[in-house]
């Protein structure tokens, strides 16, 4: 049976990523060795470092001034990298979901953290508007699209000070002025590549500026300075983001993608609001583009298990809400087609129809 891949991360990824990779482990750039057994020093591995780099930089539009890392740890290491290198007295969160509040509570480690709104008391159906960034803070950050909870932040915000951004879901999603930015991170699993590499975008003039002895691993200039192989990146990950980036690029690059992934969240979001079995769980101006989630109107509460077997008889796979929100959460990451949107919405009406 076909399956409709909604998993949250990892997550669905180019047939395109999957295929070129597979070939390059067997063999790889005609070397006649696995891409897990190649030096990452060898040239062949070199040059996909580098076109990696030039691709990603040249697909975000990222200005001057700004370096391009591939690191291990994921995003959750960043919540630590962040303020260790920026964090001299005093940081500014805004806390709209369960990842904003692990970044948070990483950064009160190194000093002061001012939170600055929380949308916590409704569990994180909204992003907070009103709210004003201190001056002094050394940076504002912001989680842009919370995964677990279905919102995203649409615009690039104004910031009074650094702005620094977790974009683990939605990067390569939609447009961005990296320039508004003055670091960006992400794990790159739900957009990108297989788990295991963290792309980061920073800023070089804002480093070297706090007082503390950081660790040598724990220092983005470490990896600026070796070009992200001072130690040994994640090869086949990495090689994975190049494929995915030259998709992306073939396909339009992320102008395209944002048309997209505009039309998938509609054609689900108008069933969700249509249909009588279901209804969303967020603000509707702070819908996610990328992970959709709806619950069962109170009256047909019960019929949540029935509906979550019906989907999987039909092939959707990782449907399930996450325990924090219950129900059911459809990830549409940009290298989900349409066609499988539309396999759910069917699904959903097929289900109203019999119930
Ligand atoms: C998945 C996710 C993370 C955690 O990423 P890891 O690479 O597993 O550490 C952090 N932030 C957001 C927004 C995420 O979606």
């Amino acid at each position: 049976m076909k399956k409709y891949n909604f998993n949250a991360g990892p997550s669905i990824l180019p047939q395109e990523t999957v295929i070129n990779t597979i070939k390059a482990i067997e063999d790889f750039a005609g070397t006649g060795l696995s891409l897990m057994e190649v030096s990452h020093r060898s040239k062949e591995f070199d040059g996909v470092m580098d076109e990696t780099v030039a691709l990603f930089k040249e697909i975000l539009d990222i200005p001057a001034g700004y370096s391009v890392l591939f690191l291990g740890g994921g995003a959750s290491l960043q919540f630590c990298m962040v303020p260790y290198n920026l964090l001299e007295k005093k940081a500014a969160y805004l806390n709209t979901g369960t990842w904003a509040s692990k970044a948070l509570k990483e950064a009160k480690l190194f000093g002061e953290v001012a939170e600055v709104a929380s949308s916590k008391e409704a569990n994180f159906t909204y992003i907070p508007k009103d709210y004003i960034v201190p001056a002094d803070a050394d940076y504002f950050h912001i989680t842009t699209n919370n995964t677990i909870f279905g919102t995203e932040i649409h615009q690039d915000l104004d910031s009074p000070v650094t702005l620094v951004a977790d974009m683990s879901s939605d990067i390569f999603s939609r447009p961005v002025d990296v320039s508004k930015y003055g670091l960006i991170y992400g794990g790159a699993q739900k957009n990108l590549a297989p788990a295991g590499v963290t792309f980061v975008i920073v800023k070089d003039e804002l480093l070297g500026k706090v007082s503390r002895t950081i660790p040598t691993m724990l220092d983005y200039r470490t990896h600026i300075k070796d070009g992200s192989m001072f130690n040994t990146p994640p090869v086949v990950p990495i090689y994975a983001a190049l494929q995915t980036l030259k998709w992306l690029k073939e396909l339009g690059g992320v102008k395209e993608m944002y048309k997209r992934n505009k039309e998938k969240a509609t054609l689900l979001y108008d069933e969700i609001d249509r249909n009588k079995l279901f209804k969303g769980t967020t603000a509707i101006e702070d819908r996610s583009l990328m992970n959709i989630c709806f619950i069962m109107n109170d009256e047909y509460k019960q019929l949540e298990e029935d509906f979550y077997k019906f989907a999987v008889s039909k092939g959707m796979v990782g449907i399930k809400g996450h325990r924090s929100v219950g129900g059911f959460r459809a990830s549409t990451y940009n290298a989900l087609p349409k066609l499988t949107v539309q396999a759910l919405v069917d699904c959903m009406r097929e289900f109203e129809k019999n119930n």
